[in-house]
């Protein structure tokens, strides 16, 4: 296949390009560039948000699997217009990122769905570098990551994100804005990850095993999802009852309980296996 031919998308690589001119706007206008931004775009495509990104602020920085879309990228801008890092987001340092451009990042992109769970909690390791996400998904991801507790759909993905980002849905956007279109809702979430004053967990990869445990087991009571040291912890400081169920502890509620669980002595601990997603 030559640049001249036309790209077919390729599912594997969750290619569902952006076409309707009124959402791309609307997109852009929610992200709001402003000259001297630096932005990083995941998975540019065919460049239907890169584009008018690049006319408002001059350059983007954008990383990309597929290696014809990165080819046809690089004939159509410039490099100082478009820096293209050629490879998987998931193996990308956002760290490494914001210090070659030298401070904190502005990420958008219109996610790869098959992808976009791991692609969250990988720009999550690396929210001190980031000053916002703009970043499309399936609708019904968008609304488990904003649910609130007591809802069916507030789940781990719920938790961790909100223990660390101030989150917003700006815009809902149909199957028919995409070529192909995809079989499912979408919509754009706008993060901000909290100032760190405001964020009070003590250890995310222990934060991120409690509420995993509690979770696999939604229905049951915490003191059984939790068995391993639920004797050790003094549930009634936490304002917790053992008897609840993980749909029915806040965000604040999980934060106190894994901050008590990180203060255990390290014996207490077994059974909670540290880990960040
Ligand atoms: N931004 C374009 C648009 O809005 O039309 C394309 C969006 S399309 C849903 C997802 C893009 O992410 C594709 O360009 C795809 O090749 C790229 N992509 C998929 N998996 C990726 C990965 N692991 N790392 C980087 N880019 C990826």
């Amino acid at each position: 296949m030559t640049i001249a031919d036309a790209h077919i998308a390729r599912k594997r690589f969750g290619q569902n390009f952006l076409h309707d001119p009124r959402i791309i706007a609307a997109i852009i206008q929610a992200i709001d560039p402003k000259p001297g931004d630096r932005i990083v775009e995941i998975g540019p495509g065919q460049a239907a948000l890169t584009a008018p990104l690049i006319t408002t602020i001059g350059r983007v920085h954008a990383i990309e699997i597929d290696r014809d879309l990165a080819a046809r990228l690089r004939e159509r801008f410039t490099e100082s217009e478009l820096a293209i890092t050629e490879q998987d987001v998931l193996r990308t340092s956002f760290f490494a990122l914001a210090h070659q451009l030298g401070g904190p990042l502005r990420v958008v992109g219109n996610l790869p769905y098959n992808i976009s769970t791991p692609i969250l909690f990988h720009l999550l390791e690396s929210a001190e570098h980031i000053t916002d996400q703009h970043l499309m998904l399936q609708k019904e991801v968008v609304d488990r990551m904003v649910a609130s507790h007591g809802s069916k759909i507030y789940g781990r993905l719920s938790v961790m994100l909100q223990a660390r980002y101030q989150m917003e849905r700006c815009l809902a956007v149909p199957p028919g804005a995409f070529i192909p279109a995809p079989k499912v809702d979408s919509a754009v979430v706008r993060m901000v990850p909290l100032q760190s004053a405001a964020v009070k967990v003590r250890d995310w990869p222990i934060f991120a095993a409690v509420v995993a445990l509690a979770f696999s087991q939604r229905r049951k009571m915490l003191r059984k999802s939790l068995a391993t040291y639920s004797a050790m912890l003094e549930w009634e400081t936490l304002g917790i009852a053992p008897t609840q169920r993980a749909e029915e502890l806040s965000v604040d509620q999980f934060v106190g309980l894994a901050n008590a669980v990180a203060s255990l002595p390290l014996e207490s601990r077994q059974g909670i296996e540290p880990r960040f997603s």
